[in-house]
């Protein structure tokens, strides 16, 4: 039934434009007054976190079966882990589907691949990356030196400077506002220690920050 529907729904352009699938984690279920609804995905690549955002016409597609053994179709929530399907039309994501999906993160580049029960995850997303690129995943206590408000060519940033006593380091990474972890940046107070999650460049000098709490 619900196959169905999507495929009447979006047959148009699905047949002549490219399918992209992504596991990843619901960080955003926004409905407002234009009559969409916001919905952001936290998707993994390797090395690095990308939020996927949507605008969502289509409230069935926010929903899932209840259980395998009823029909009753319950919403999604922030924090549930799935497979989004979707196109691009003008550049913008659409999505297609929505299913709740466990997801393993590879070892090595944290990529979000399909939760599967093996051992060994296979994954393409490193394998293709010379180990020498590798970034180093940290998640780690680092102190506020300072906080500033800048402005950047396509948009105002903050730029940082962390203190990490693990790695006796200062880092000094610019968080935008489309980082996840902007409002969180916001409302730092300095001199007071967070948990940074984030990739260190393979040169040990960048920090690429993926979340901070
Ligand atoms: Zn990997």
């Amino acid at each position: 039934m619900q196959g169905a529907h999507f495929l009447i729904q979006n047959f148009s352009y699905v047949s002549n434009m490219a399918l992209f699938n992504s596991y990843g984690l619901i960080c955003e279920i926004n409905p407002n007054t234009k009559g969409y609804t916001r919905l952001t995905i936290s998707t993994n690549i390797p090395f690095k976190t990308k939020l996927i955002k949507f605008n969502v016409w289509d409230t069935l597609l926010l929903k899932k079966l209840g259980s395998t053994r009823s029909s009753v179709m319950i919403p999604f929530k922030v924090g549930e882990e799935v497979q989004v399907e979707y196109s691009y039309k003008n550049s913008y994501p659409q999505l297609v589907s929505m299913v709740a999906s466990r997801i393993d993160n590879c070892p090595v580049c944290f990529s979000s691949l399909e939760g599967i029960d093996a051992q060994r995850l296979e994954c393409d997303g490193c394998r293709l990356i010379p180990e020498e690129e590798h970034k180093k995943r940290v998640n780690t206590q680092m102190q506020v030196v300072s906080k500033t408000l800048k402005q950047y060519s396509n948009s105002a940033g903050i730029k940082l400077e962390l203190f990490s006593e693990n790695d006796n380091k200062a880092f000094a990474p610019v968080i935008f506002p489309n980082n996840f972890a902007f409002q969180t940046v916001e409302n730092m107070k300095i001199k007071h220690k967070y948990w940074v999650a984030g990739w260190i460049a393979p040169n040990g000098k960048f920090l690429d920050v993926v979340d901070i709490y």
